[in-house]
């Protein structure tokens, strides 16, 4: 199955996929372990900064020799594409979907890049997201700071804006602003319900996406998924995980004197499939497959 099938079926069957970033194999093969394991179609996704250290044709590639050795669904997107020509690339290059984020640029500057890449992408059959208001935060180890000052500085949605913007460029999902800033914090984030349930409302047949995953406390985002939420993306789980795990081999007496990389990387992958694991129990989207 491809994009549109997964998440037209996750929105009937009440799921969502994940959205995972990966920028380096450890990660993928943390992603592909967690899915085989749990059945569950994922989606892999890449910043780009994730794929200017993979490589754009070397992701892609990988990403589908893992599809077909583990036998998995994986959609792969690129996730917060600032242009055109970076979309362009990614969907010769194979992708499945592409989230153009143009949220930094005037209001028609946005809507016009992204009808552009809308236009471009539906001609080959794949799906684009697009976004209004910056999200804002980033994928980073934020746990000295409350989400709560970012949240402040933002932009929350206005569903009839996402209305307007959605008709005008023409994307199949869209990603709003409801309080799910980017990054891992000192507590939870708390995303505004009622205003994603307004937004839903004023989006029939499009799919929705929640960024800013981590962090965000299960029962909201079982909520989310209620209110129509497909995609939800998680980014600095993985990034804390990997760097804690990969710390504590460093240091630890028995293992800091190591050298093989791969015995060196092996309990970082395992915690970070852990993460995986639970997020697709959690989304609904384990024996899907
Ligand atoms: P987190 O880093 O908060 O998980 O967000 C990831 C994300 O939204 C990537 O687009």
């Amino acid at each position: 199955m491809k994009a549109y099938e997964w998440l037209t079926r996750a929105q009937k069957e009440g799921f969502a996929l994940g959205a995972f970033n990966a920028g380096n194999i450890e990660t993928l093969k943390a992603i592909v372990g967690a899915a085989k394991e749990l059945s569950s179609p994922v989606i892999i996704e890449a910043s780009p900064g994730e794929i200017e250290y993979f490589g754009l044709q070397e992701l892609a590639a990988t990403v589908r020799a893992l599809e077909k050795d583990y036998q998995i669904a994986i959609i792969l997107n690129l996730d917060h594409a600032p242009d055109y020509e970076s979309c362009q690339k990614a969907i010769e290059a194979g992708f499945d979907y592409v989230h153009i984020d143009g949220s930094k640029l005037a209001y028609g500057e946005n809507v016009a890049v992204t009808r552009r890449v809308a236009g471009k992408a539906h001609a080959k059959g794949l799906l684009v997201e697009g976004e209004m208001d910056a999200i804002g935060g980033s994928s980073a180890d934020l746990r000295q700071q409350s989400a709560t000052s970012r949240q402040q500085s933002a932009n929350y949605t206005d569903p009839k804006r996402a209305l307007d913007f959605v008709q005008a460029t023409g994307v199949d999902t869209f990603a709003s602003f409801v309080g799910n800033v980017h990054g891992l914090y000192q507590g939870e984030k708390k995303i505004d319900l009622e205003l994603l349930k307004r937004i839903a409302g004023a989006l029939p047949g499009k799919f929705l996406s929640l960024h800013g995953g981590s962090g965000i406390p299960d029962d909201q985002i079982r909520a989310a998924i209620k209110l129509g939420v497909v995609k939800i993306n998680i980014n600095s789980e993985l990034r804390v995980t990997f760097h804690d795990a990969l710390k504590k081999t460093l240091e630890d007496k028995s293992t800091k004197d190591e050298v093989a990389i791969y015995k060196i990387t092996p309990p970082a992958i395992e915690a970070m499939q852990k993460i995986v694991e639970d997020k697709i129990l959690l989304f609904g989207s384990a024996g899907k497959m």
